[in-house]
């Protein structure tokens, strides 16, 4: 592959500090140059892309989806997920293993493994289970699952109930250094609930799951982490107890680290007016208070990292009622189009927004798949390049996602990926990117010193 220098873009690196413009080379997979302001690396032969106007970052990275495969291909599989996640800026994801069979064995993360390589457009980092079959019993062979290249432990799309297995998991994640990711939710109180319990739930007569259900597992589970000094990972936090109560165990120095998603930090339950079914996900869409309290903890730094919890499913599906239609958004394809919604109101600072999708979940990840996250030389060639202006507005027709599930269609957003860097290999690219060739002989540009007498 012939090395791609990006030109002129407003060059932003949280982990490095680097936030101005400049330009970038990658070469054999690796970032090889940077070079602030006009500064042009010795090259004469070789692709160039103009990036002027956008803005060029270390490549997102989710901790949190669903690539459904092996399964449940009808909703998505590790091909269409991922070129998904390249259409919104991923070259990195991690995949939750709520399968069938899920993934609680070495064997089932090979088959995750190979089919990613295979089919795979961006990096896929399997998650094993914690408990066998996600059935909350028994624990998975977690140190099995670890050395067949797990990212971490999770039951998501179920708590871990059983507070004994939480704090044998807790153990174990402490023994091989991996997070467990637990979906903080109290079932004996969120039981046939479709929505936030609340005014708008009353409004409506919607069955209401309270705020409540998760604060109190987000207390358990910190208190377990307190116990067992293992590393806990909350995910999607959506309440504002929740917040508090993460941000004074960290303060206690408890290892724990938590994750907001792009739809809990930018939509609230009125969301659910209309009976939309779109807009049905657990935890519930909340209040423009938790949502605040959400952007006040990216700030502070007690919500770490953005992970989308993209959960796609088939519009069958979701055209049932609301009852019993399905929990999940496909967010893939407006995670960072939502999101500078946030940039762009005041409410978050762009190198905020950034760090919290690049260098905060690479450190999650830790380094032991490659170096993510940073575009310091030598770290894997992961890049994505934004228009942080461009407005554009959501059609479903257009995902390349197998779930068209969104509350989010016909909405205008403003910020679109242009392109998605994975390991030096170009995965997404806006039809108005052009890479150019350059293959001026490094002798004719002497040559045409010396005559112009430099
Ligand atoms: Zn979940």
């Amino acid at each position: 592959m012939r090395p791609l220098l990006i030109q002129g873009g407003h060059i932003i690196d949280p982990a490095q500090g680097i936030n101005e413009t400049g330009s970038l080379l990658i070469a054999g997979g690796k970032i090889s140059w940077l070079g602030k302001g006009d500064i042009e690396p010795p090259l004469s032969d070789f692709d160039l892309l103009n990036a002027r106007e956008l803005v060029v970052c270390p490549g997102l990275i989710d901790l949190h989806c669903h690539l459904r495969q092996p399964g449940f291909e009808e909703k998505e599989t590790i091909s269409t997920g991922t070129k998904a996640a390249a259409k919104g800026g991923f070259s990195t994801v991690c995949c939750m293993p709520n399968t069938d069979p899920p993934l609680d064995s070495k064997t089932a993360i090979a088959y995750v493994k190979a089919e990613a390589k295979k089919e795979g457009a961006v990096r896929v980092l399997p998650i094993g289970c914690v408990s066998k079959g996600r059935a909350g019993e028994e624990l998975a062979p977690m140190k099995e699952l670890a050395a067949a290249g797990v990212v971490g432990f999770s039951d998501d799309g179920d708590p871990v109930l059983n507070t004994g297995l939480m704090i044998q998991a807790l153990r174990v994640s402490n023994e091989v250094g991996l997070p467990v990711i637990d979906h903080c939710e109290h079932t004996g109180l969120t039981g046939g609930g479709v929505m936030n319990r609340g005014e708008v739930s009353f409004e409506l007569a919607l069955p209401g799951i309270p705020p409540a259900a998760e604060d109190i597992m987000t207390a358990r589970d910190i208190a377990l982490a307190r116990l067992t000094g293992g590393h806990l990972h909350i995910a999607h936090v959506s309440t504002e107890e929740s917040v508090n109560i993460i941000r004074r165990a960290s303060e206690q120095g408890i290892n724990v680290t938590a994750e907001a998603t792009p739809h809990h930090l930018t939509l609230t339950e009125e969301k659910m007016r209309g009976y939309n079914t779109n807009a049905k996900v657990n935890p519930p869409l909340r209040t423009q208070r938790d949502i605040e309290a959400l952007i006040e903890g990216l700030r502070d730094g007690a919500i770490d990292i953005i992970a989308t919890d993209h959960a796609p499913h088939t519009g069958a599906e979701k055209r049932r009622d609301l009852t019993s239609a399905p929990f999940g958004i496909s967010g893939f394809e407006t995670a960072l189009g939502s999101l500078m919604g946030l940039v762009h109101g005041g409410k978050l600072p762009l190198i905020t927004l950034i760090s919290k999708l690049t260098c905060e979940p690479a450190r999650i990840i830790g380094d032991k798949f490659g170096r993510l996250g940073t575009l310091a030389a030598g770290a894997s060639a992961d890049i994505t390049i934004f228009d942080p202006d461009k407005e554009w507005v959501v059609e479903t027709k257009s995902f390349v996602s197998k779930g068209k599930n969104t509350p989010l269609a016909g909405t205008r957003l403003k910020g679109k990926v242009m392109a998605t860097i994975s390991g030096g290999k170009i995965v997404y690219k806006d039809d108005r990117i052009k890479i150019e060739e350059k293959t001026e002989p490094a002798k004719t540009s002497r040559r045409k010193r010396r005559k112009k007498g430099i």
